[in-house]
């Protein structure tokens, strides 16, 4: 019998650097399949769970200004270029996982994606189907960070789990520091004033207001995901 999960639905956001692997640019399969079966190991527990995806590997809105691209232009490619992960992984979903996705769209799309509705989004989840939520907030000088939080906050998401490519919070850079060490638990306001950068203070002052518990994990550890939302001690928690 499976061990019964502490959230009943969880946000989970991923980034566009984590789709390209190890690469600079684009989406790594690899990845895409690794967190397929994460994404189920969660789901197969009964945990509704809903996405906001990422951008960065393909284009950010700040990058725009180099090349003389208008910000708010650039960060509508950004939010493009986040349907174009939000794709790649509900077909992975499907195709490798076997999992139900339905992929919902801060800019209107329909030919690809509904129309974020927050009641529909909700359903879907009852349905037992994966949401991912594309296009972020839908408005420029936004981030995916706040979109995650907002969207959780839209669906009473218990949880929001950031996922990252280290283990959690330190004092400092781990990479840069060997004497950083691991913090297990810190108030929202802690990481704004020690300035930890965990997420834009946009999205941290969205959590904090709204007392939204923030989970910081390392996606590429198998099992975090699953382990996290069994209420096991994995990352970092925040609230
Ligand atoms: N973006 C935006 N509004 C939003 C979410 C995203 O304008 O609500 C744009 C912004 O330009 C951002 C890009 O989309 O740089 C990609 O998102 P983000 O940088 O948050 O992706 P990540 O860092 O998670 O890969």
């Amino acid at each position: 019998e499976n061990p019964k999960p502490k959230y009943r639905r969880v946000l989970l956001k991923l980034s566009g650097e984590a789709f390209a692997g190890g690469k600079e640019y684009g989406i790594d399969p690899a990845f895409l399949e690794y967190i397929s079966m994460e994404i189920k190991s969660v789901w197969e527990l009964g945990v509704q769970t809903a996405i906001v995806i990422g951008g960065g590997n393909i284009f950010r809105g700040v990058e725009g200004e180099s090349m003389g691209i208008e910000r708010a232009v650039g960060d509508y490619m950004g939010m493009l270029a986040t349907v174009i992960n939000a794709l790649a992984l509900q077909s992975a979903l499907e195709k490798v996982a076997n999992v139900p996705t339905r992929v919902l769209s801060a800019l209107e799309i329909r030919q690809v994606a509904e129309p974020y509705i927050r009641r529909r989004a909700i359903r879907h989840l009852e349905k037992g189907r994966v949401v991912i939520f594309a296009a972020g907030t839908g408005n420029p000088f936004f981030s995916t960070d706040t979109a995650g939080a907002l969207r959780a906050l839209e669906i009473e998401a218990e949880l929001y789990i950031k996922a990252t490519k280290v283990d959690g919070i330190y004092t400092d850079d781990p990479y840069k520091n060997p004497e950083a060490q691991f913090i297990e638990e810190i108030t929202y306001l802690e990481v704004i004033n020690r300035g930890i950068r965990v997420m834009d203070h946009t999205a941290m002052t969205l959590c904090k207001d709204n007392k939204l518990p923030i989970m910081v994990i390392n996606i590429y550890k198998p099992n975090n995901l699953k382990r996290a939302v069994l209420g096991e001690k994995v990352g970092s928690l925040i609230k």
